[in-house]
C-alpha cells in the first residue's frame, strides 16, 4: 500500500468508514451499547466508536501495532508500568523524569514491591553495571521536562533488546510528529495527549502505543484500573490531533527562534533548548527528530529576583502549568510540575528555582520576540 505523509494520516487514518456519511466523527455519548453480535461494549472497556477511530489513528501516528486513548496521561504512564512490571521486579528509570512519573515510580511502585535505580540514560557504558537479576524495565522520556535533554534513545532501544528489558518512553515532549518513538522500537510509547497531541489545552487525556502484545495486555489491565476517555474527550482529542502536524511546524521553528534570540541576550545565563548547538544533545536530536519541539527553558543571571521581574513584565505567555497547546505559558518547574520532588532531587536533577520553562505557543514568533525583548530591557 502506498506510504502517506504524517499531514494525511492525521487527516485520514482510522476513518476509514462514515458512518451515517457524516464528515466528522459523530460522539457516540453513551456509556454502553446493546448487545449483539459483538463483544461487549462500554467506555472503561475502550472499545466504543470514538475510542476505536482515536486509537486506529494514534497506533498509525506512531507507527505502533496498537495504540489505546486513556483518561490522562498518567493513567497512560502508571497503566504501562504496572503492566511492564510486577512485585519484585527492578526497573531502570532515568534520572529526570516529570515530577509526577518520579513520584508514581517512588510511592506508588515501590510500595507495589518494585525497586528503582534511577540513572544517566546518556552514560551507556554505566548501564550494564545497573542491571540486576529481577531488572525488566527501562524507562524514559524523549526531551526532559524540564531541562529538554535528549539521551541516547537508539542505544537505549538496543540495550533494551540485548537484555530482554521492555523499553518505555513518555514521547510527550517530542510528539510522533519529531519522533515516532514506537516506529524506532520502542515497546511502549506513552503521551500526554494533554499537551500537543490535543493541542489546545481543553483536554486532559493520555496515550499508550506499541507492541500490539504489551499494548493488550495494558488494555486489560485498565479495565480494571479504570482511567479511559468519554466520548466527548475523545472528539476533542480527535479534533485536536488532526492539526498536530500544522501546529508543531509552528511551534518548533518560533520556539528554534525565541532561542537563538534569548541565547543572544546578556541577562540570560543558559537557554536550554535541544535545536541550539550549544544543546550537548544538539547533533543526536537534529539526527532522530524531525523538530526540537515548542519546548525551552532558560536561567537568568539575576536568579529568582530577575526571572520574577521578567514574568511579571511579559504580556503574551500566561503563566500556568501544563505546556503544548496553542498559547505560550511559561511556569517555575520547581513550583510547579516538579514540586513533589524534594529541594536536594531538584539539585540533583539540575532544576534550579528560578529556572523559568516556556511552552512556545503558536503565536506570531516575532511578536514573542519583541515580548521578550521589552520584558528583559
Ligand atoms: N508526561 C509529561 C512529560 C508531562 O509533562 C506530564 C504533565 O505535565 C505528564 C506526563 C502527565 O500528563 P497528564 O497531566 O495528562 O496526566
Amino acid at each position: 500500500m502506498m506510504t502517506r505523509a504524517i499531514d494525511t494520516q492525521l487527516i485520514h487514518a482510522g476513518e476509514e468508514r462514515r458512518i451515517e456519511g457524516a464528515i466528522r466523527m459523530p460522539i457516540f455519548q453513551t456509556a454502553m451499547f446493546e448487545h449483539d453480535d459483538s463483544p461487549l461494549r462500554y467506555v472503561r472497556y475502550n472499545n466504543t466508536p470514538n475510542q476505536i477511530v482515536l486509537n486506529r489513528k494514534l497506533a498509525v501516528l506512531e507507527g505502533a501495532e496498537e495504540a489505546l486513548v486513556t483518561g490522562s496521561g498518567m493513567a497512560a504512564i502508571s497503566g504501562a508500568l504496572l503492566t511492564a512490571l510486577k512485585p519484585g521486579d527492578h526497573l531502570l528509570a532515568q534520572d529526570t523524569l516529570y515530577g509526577g512519573t518520579h513520584g508514581f515510580v517512588r510511592t506508588l511502585l515501590a510500595d507495589l514491591g518494585v525497586s528503582v535505580s534511577f540513572f544517566d540514560a546518556d552514560a551507556p557504558e554505566t548501564w550494564n553495571s545497573l542491571l540486576q537479576a529481577n531488572t525488566r524495565a527501562v524507562y524514559v522520556e524523549s526531551i526532559t521536562n524540564p531541562l529538554l535533554h535528549v539521551c541516547d534513545l537508539e542505544g537505549i532501544v538496543a540495550f533494551a533488546q540485548a537484555n530482554k528489558l521492555v523499553s518505555l518512553i513518555d514521547n510527550t515532549f517530542a510528539t510522533p510528529f519529531n519522533y515516532p518513538a514506537a516506529a524506532a522500537g520502542f515497546d511502549f510509547s506513552l503521551h500526554s495527549a494533554t499537551k500537543y497531541l490535543n493541542g489546545h489545552s481543553d483536554v486532559v487525556a493520555g496515550v499508550i502505543t506499541g507492541k500490539g502484545d504489551w499494548v493488550r495486555k495494558a488494555g486489560k489491565n485498565l479495565k480494571q484500573l479504570g482511567g479511559s476517555l468519554d466520548p466527548h474527550a475523545c472528539f476533542l482529542l480527535h479534533r485536536g490531533v488532526q492539526t498536530l502536524a500544522l501546529r508543531m511546524r509552528q511551534h518548533n521553528a518560533t520556539a528554534h527562534a525565541l532561542a537563538e534570540f534569548l541565547d543572544s541576550k546578556d541577562e540570560i545565563a543558559w537557554v536550554y533548548h535541544p535545536g541550539l548547538r550549544s544543546h550537548p544533545q544538539h547533533e543526536r536530536a537534529s539526527r532522530l527528530f524531525e523538530g526540537f519541539s515548542g519546548m525551552l527553558s532558560i536561567e537568568l543571571k539575576g536568579g529568582l529576583d530577575a526571572t520574577e521581574k521578567l514574568m511579571s513584565r511579559l504580556q503574551i505567555p500566561v503563566y500556568a502549568p501544563s505546556l503544548g497547546g496553542i498559547e505560550s505559558l511559561m511556569t517555575r518547574p520547581a513550583i510547579s510540575s516538579h514540586a513533589g520532588l524534594t529541594p536536594e532531587e531538584r539539585e540533583a536533577a539540575g532544576i534550579r528555582d528560578f529556572l523559568l520553562r516556556i511552552s512556545v505557543g503558536i503565536e506570531d514568533c516575532q511578536d514573542l520576540i519583541d515580548d521578550f525583548e521589552q520584558a528583559l530591557n
